[in-house]
């Protein structure tokens, strides 16, 4: 049975989507509703999604479709994120903007010579976002800084190569030791 704490649920998310998509109950089943629950998840992550920092000072939204979503266990990530690795989603530039405040930047070189700018809150710190100056049409958002993770999906675990001993992956999900082929940030001209 779908309690009355699961149809509200779904019916908050449904609203802060904006959705013009109406779920039906049907028949009150469990499964019905983890299908539910699936297809919301992925229309969270397609449609719209926002995310704030810890002290709220800066937020952004981001649309359209992630192009890539990955555990990045790099140790510029870990320096980063403070811990074993980075999960990821690379969004189109075009459909992200921050919405309130201003992200304090930090540039630095990758391996492959590309300035990497990260992007976090100049009050408390939080990781938000970055940019490759290979590839300015994406944004790399930060997922833990988004008001709902829940829907991440990642692909792949990249540059395995540095992880820590004490790193634990998905063993179901590809690991890289690097980048995925097709994946890589191409060098600057
Ligand atoms: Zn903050
Ligand atoms: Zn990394």
């Amino acid at each position: 049975m779908v309690s009355v704490v699961q149809r509200e649920w779904m019916a908050r998310k449904l609203r802060a989507l904006k959705s013009p998509i109406m779920v039906e109950y049907g028949p009150n089943s469990q499964m019905n509703y983890n299908v539910q629950r699936r297809a919301i998840g992925r229309l969270a992550m397609t449609v719209a999604r926002t995310g704030r920092c810890l002290c709220g000072g800066v937020r952004y939204e981001s649309t359209g479709e992630p192009l890539f979503s990955l555990l990045c266990h790099c140790r510029d990530c870990q320096k980063e994120g403070g811990s074993a690795y980075m999960a990821a989603m690379r969004v189109p530039a075009s459909g992200f903007r921050v919405t309130k405040g201003e992200p304090k930047l930090y540039v630095s070189s990758s391996d492959a010579g590309n300035r990497v700018t990260r992007a976090f809150c100049p009050e408390c710190g939080c990781p938000l976002f970055i940019r490759v100056s290979a590839r300015p049409e994406i944004v790399g958002l930060r997922v833990g800084s988004l008001d709902d993770p829940g829907g991440f999906r990642p692909e792949a675990d990249i540059f395995v190569k540095s992880a820590q001993p004490w790193d634990h992956m998905n063993p179901d999900l590809p690991k890289h030791q690097t980048y995925p082929p097709g994946r890589a940030y191409t060098p600057p001209e």
